[in-house]
């Protein structure tokens, strides 16, 4: 029997990706280091299609129709590595390995340039929409060369996720490309999350709402400009009550986030970069900060706060301005999103369509949101364009947010109530568009010292003050 494609590791992502190809017609052959897992898909799931279940690494290559595809769904790290390098020692010319792991791009970048110096392809393939994704339609953002994906992408696009018919799929660009974009995305989950979550705590501080009042809220939102799938779960479970005690589910959970890497991974090569994401960057600090026990048990003992007392009046007037706020910051953690997958592109040399990655998050991934279409649409309009703020729907979509989102960053700040994604949004928002930023005072004293030299306003060249002589000023180039 000849394999379309092979899958090793029959965790819940391979086992689920495996029988999804499976169901689109594709004869898969499928592998896991401990046999127990294979025989369980067979048992369980034979029926979903055509597999080819192989006990050894040698019965799963020679399984596979070439130039053979082997998809990679193992834990990330040391373990793909160690598989990359089982299949490629027993692979020829022109095979090609995909990793459909959470791998950093970085790793991505250099398993190709070694795979390729051995005559193989390796495509790093970012898959998101958890094990319900995998199996019924993921978004898939596979990197690697061309070529590859001639092979590769016609399955890839048959398995995803359809949006108006479309394929929540497409060839990201070379290398660690699929992997970046994936990166950005997950960055973009953690922003979304915390602001939904700091919406939830206004609502619930500042009008004293219960979590199923919290959730009819979030129903409603899910009807308007802020459709998507995390404000429809959030809705969910808003609504659920735990079986033990009776109370709201998320009353009993204890409050603090985990996290996996990826908001992390984001954020620090954005720094690399020289990006500011702000609003990914707090939104995992925002975990660290839940995470910190001690820190939080010596602040809870003596920082009184000082906050102020405000009675809401108008709740349905404080939950429309939230409404608004949520939207312009998730407005804004896009546009920075973005920015950075444009500086990677830029910095890693990959030819990536900004809104064709709009186009393939609109289904199957955790960010899957109704005004995706909006920025492809954008990037259409001008694939130039150098901040998706400016784009002529968006600066409209975010004005009319500006009253209400001050209010909400103004009052939680007076009731004491964080609202890191909120506020620092905000903050960029006003930053990116003033006429003049203090950057001017920071530069002064850069020169003054570390002689950092500064450019003046009305004259072109390189310049320093001796500050510690007579003050004068010297062109520097
Ligand atoms: P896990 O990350 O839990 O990994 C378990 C699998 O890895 C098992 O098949 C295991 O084999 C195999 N494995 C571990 N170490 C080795 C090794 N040294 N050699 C060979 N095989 C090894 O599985 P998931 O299905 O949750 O995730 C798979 C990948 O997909 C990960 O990279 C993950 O980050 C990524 N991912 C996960 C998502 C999710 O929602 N879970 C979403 C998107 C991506 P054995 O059974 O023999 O122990």
């Amino acid at each position: 029997s000849v394999a379309d494609i092979g899958v090793t590791g029959m965790a819940v992502m391979g086992s689920n990706l495996a029988r999804n190809l499976a169901r689109n017609g594709f004869k898969v052959a499928i592998h896991n280091r401990s046999v127990e897992k294979t025989e369980r898909v067979i048992a369980e799931h034979g029926q979903d299609g055509e597999f080819v279940p192989a006990e050894t690494m040698d019965e799963f290559v020679a399984s596979l129709q070439k130039p053979r595809v082997a998809i990679i769904m193992v834990k990330a790290g040391k373990a793909t590595d160690a598989v990359i390098e089982e299949l490629a020692t027993r692979m020829d010319e022109g095979d090609i390995i995909v990793d459909c792991g959470n791998a950093l791009f970085s790793d991505t970048l250099r398993r190709e340039q070694e795979l390729r110096a051995r005559g193989l392809h390796f495509v790093g393939s970012g898959v998101s929409g958890g094990g319900e994704g995998a199996l019924n339609g993921p978004s898939i953002m596979p990197g690697g060369s061309k070529a590859s994906y001639d092979r590769l992408g016609p399955m890839f696009e048959k398995i995803s996720a359809h949006v108006d018919g479309v394929p929540c799929c497409t060839h990201v660009g070379e290398n660690g490309a699929g992997h970046f974009v994936k990166m950005v995305h997950n960055g973009i989950e953690y922003a979304d999350m915390q602001v939904i979550a700091e919406a939830y705590d206004l609502m619930s501080k500042a009008l004293g709402m219960s979590a199923p009042e919290i959730g009819k809220v979030f129903e409603k939102w899910n009807e308007g400009n802020l459709n998507s799938f995390l404000i429809e779960i959030t809705a969910a479970v808003l609504n659920h009550t735990d079986n033990v005690t009776g109370k709201p589910f998320v009353d009993i959970i204890l409050d603090q986030a985990g996290q996996k890497g990826t908001g992390a991974w984001t954020s620090k090569t954005a720094l690399d970069l020289g990006i500011p994401v702000t609003g990914i960057a707090e939104a995992t600090f925002a975990r660290s900060t839940s995470g910190g026990t001690e820190q939080r048990e010596a602040g809870r003992a003596v920082l009184k706060g000082e906050a102020q007392t405000i009675q809401i009046d108008d709740a349905a007037q404080f939950i429309s301005d939230l409404q608004q706020a949520l939207y312009a910051a998730k407005l804004v953690s896009y546009s920075q999103g973005f920015d950075e997958i444009k500086a990677g592109a830029k910095e890693y040399e990959w030819d990536i369509k900004l809104g064709d990655m709009a186009r393939i998050w609109r289904g199957g991934c955790i960010i899957r949101a109704g005004f995706l279409n909006r920025i492809t649409e954008a990037y259409e309009r001008n694939p130039e364009l150098p901040l998706l703020l400016a784009d002529e729907y968006f600066t409209a979509e975010i004005t009319k947010c500006i009253p209400a989102w001050r209010r909400i960053v103004a009052f939680a700040a007076a009731v004491g109530i964080p609202a890191p994604v909120f506020s620092s949004t905000l903050a960029y928002y006003d930053a990116v568009r003033a006429e003049r930023l203090p950057a001017a005072l920071v530069q002064a004293q850069r020169d003054y010292f570390g002689a950092h030299t500064y450019r003046r306003v009305d004259a072109e060249g390189t310049y320093h003050v001796e500050w510690t002589g007579d003050r004068t000023e010297t062109r520097q180039d």
